[in-house]
């Protein structure tokens, strides 16, 4: 009889991408003796952080973004560079022999399930049987690949495909415009940031180099845009920010300078406030009445960070509470704390609200500024920092158009994917890396970990119709906890919780933590995973 290692290296399993996703879903399904291969468009792995702007920085603490059982180096920058980042996970990469499994230059261009029938499809069990491979005879998924700078492809076929494509990248978000709105309308040159981190860092230093510059958007990438373009040009080009909803970016993570922010809502003690998906009645009720702490504890953290950051003398103050962004994972980190706000007292850097924007011959028109006129914005290069269309990118990975049409759900929904990975009706596939959380890494290394022992057979999923009431019912906690801000699944106020949902699923133990006290009140974070394998 074959042993499960044999059984498992002869199933054919694609993972495509590279990035910290593609990498622990490797990483897990190698040690459970899979052998897969991992298609990659790029060059080397690494993902989005080899693609960056030349300042960019991780935003989160090394301790918090790292795989669980590979700590960053000693001496490593508390926020690491992009270039330690692409280090570190091009190291994690040699340490496990994932290396050895990716095709690099190698695009899929089309997936294709071939050899179900749609009562399969539509059957009352994933794949027929609830299974990673399904009933016998199950169907293959079939890729078409694009390899090097050759118009050639190839055809492979797989018995199951872990998509790891990434969600902030490869599909820029353009918003839609009025007629005779849009960037035609411009005379000089427009660009989303996407395009700005594909350049070289020379190359994108010279283009912003003396130009009127203008950045659409309120994250972390137009703040990083907009600082760079004040170190190039100064208060002579300053660089103007078009807001429409200013977000919590903010400068340190120690509230008052003692309590980390991950005391304050990354714990147990924390989650036990919030009303989450699949948790019972107890459990809701509990958080309901532990309502009046969690608005004190997020507007103790929001008055530390209006103390602290000029952001009211500016109309950067957020309409919304602090606790709110960590639901809707809006949170960032300033480029170079409060020295960004040097840059705009010196007039480097200029603010402007807008609800919505459009192009003129000379620049940007802001619509329903906060003075209700309109008002045009002179420049010579706009840079749309607006976002990714990754509900997009999973679409156009398909031939079905059954498949397009369900893959990523609808407008006002999270993409549809039971404990984040796998689609109800899509068998034989999981997507890793398309939730959102405080520490992405973090999310998607669990999920890879949960794919991995779904697949070794550790746990079957369950019905059709179960999952998607569970998809549903997450998809409506983060409609509910993000508010307007609502744009996709963000886990960053249930990390625990979830985690605990996977762990029961994996038949792992969920509380984690030595003694009653750390388990409630510290942090939790990627390390207390490590022993998942
Ligand atoms: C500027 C920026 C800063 C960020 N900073 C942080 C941070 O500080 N903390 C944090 O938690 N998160 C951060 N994020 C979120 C970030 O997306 C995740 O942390 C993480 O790096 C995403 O990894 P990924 O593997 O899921 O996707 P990606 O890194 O996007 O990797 C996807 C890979 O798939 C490949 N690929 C895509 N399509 C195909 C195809 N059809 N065929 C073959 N290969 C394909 C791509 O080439 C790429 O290598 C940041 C995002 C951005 C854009």
């Amino acid at each position: 009889m074959a042993s499960s290692t044999d059984r498992n290296a002869a199933k054919r399993v694609a993972i495509v991408g590279a990035g910290t996703s593609g990498l622990a879903a490797c990483k897990h399904l190698l040690a459970r003796g899979f052998r897969p291969v991992v298609f990659e468009a790029g060059a080397s792995v690494g993902g989005l952080w080899t693609r960056t702007l030349a300042s960019t920085r991780l935003q989160s603490p090394h301790v918090a973004y790292r795989f669980s059982d590979f700590p960053w180096p000693e001496g490593v920058d508390w926020f690491p560079s992009h270039d330690q980042v692409v280090d570190y996970l091009a190291a994690y990469a040699r340490r496990f022999g994932v290396d050895e499994c990716v095709r690099f230059r190698s695009r899929v261009v089309a997936a294709e399930h071939v050899g179900e029938d749609d009562d399969a499809a539509d059957g009352e069990m994933w794949a027929g049987n609830g299974e990673a491979f399904g009933i016998d005879g199950a169907g293959v998924w079939r890729l078409t690949v694009l390899h090097g700078d050759s118009d050639a492809t190839q055809m492979y076929e797989f018995d199951f495909l872990i998509l790891c494509i990434g969600r902030f990248s490869g599909v820029p978000n353009i918003p839609a415009f009025p007629p005779n709105g849009g960037p035609d309308a411009f005379r000089g040159q427009v660009l989303h940031s996407m395009d700005l981190s594909d350049m070289d860092d020379a190359d994108a230093a010279a283009l912003v180099k003396d130009k009127r510059v203008a950045v659409v958007g309120s994250g972390k990438s137009a703040y990083d845009i907009a600082a760079e373009c004040a170190e190039a040009n100064g208060v002579e080009h300053p660089c103007t920010m078009v807001c429409r909803s200013p977000q919590w970016i903010v400068h340190d993570t120690e509230v008052w300078g003692k309590v980390n922010l991950g005391y304050l809502f990354v714990n147990r003690f924390a989650e036990l406030m919030i009303r989450k998906p699949e948790a019972g009645i107890v459990s809701s009720l509990l958080a309901t009445l532990l309502t009046p702490l969690a608005w004190l504890i997020s507007k103790v953290t929001e008055a530390y960070y209006k103390k602290a950051i000029p952001m009211r003398e500016y109309g950067m103050e957020p309409e919304y509470g602090f606790a709110g962004s960590i639901s809707a994972c809006k949170t960032g980190m300033l480029p170079d704390g409060l020295a960004f706000y040097d840059r705009v007292k010196d007039g480097s850097i200029v603010f402007r609200r807008s609800r919505s924007f459009s192009f003129c011959e000379d620049g940007l028109v802001l619509d329903g500024a906060d003075d209700h006129q309109r008002v045009v914005v002179p420049a010579d290069l706009v840079i749309l920092a607006t976002g990714f269309r990754g509900d997009q990118k999973l679409r156009d990975m398909f031939v079905s158009p059954r498949v397009k049409e369900i893959v990523a759900g609808s407008s006002d929904t999270t993409v549809p994917l039971y404990r984040e990975c796998v689609h109800p009706r899509i068998p034989q596939m999981a997507v890793i890396g398309y939730s959102d959380s405080l520490t992405n890494i973090y999310t998607s290394e669990m999920m890879a970990k949960w794919v991995a022992r779904f697949l070794d057979g550790a746990f079957r999923l369950p019905s059709v119709r179960r999952m998607e009431q569970i998809v549903a019912e997450w998809g409506r906690y983060m409609k509910r906890s993000s508010g307007d801000r609502f744009r996709r699944s963000c886990l960053g106020a249930v990390n625990i919780w979830y985690n605990d949902q996977l762990c029961r699923d994996m038949g792992c133990k969920q509380r984690r933590k030595k003694g009653l006290v750390a388990e409630w009140f510290q942090p939790y974070g990627p390390a207390d995973y490590a022993d998942i394998q």
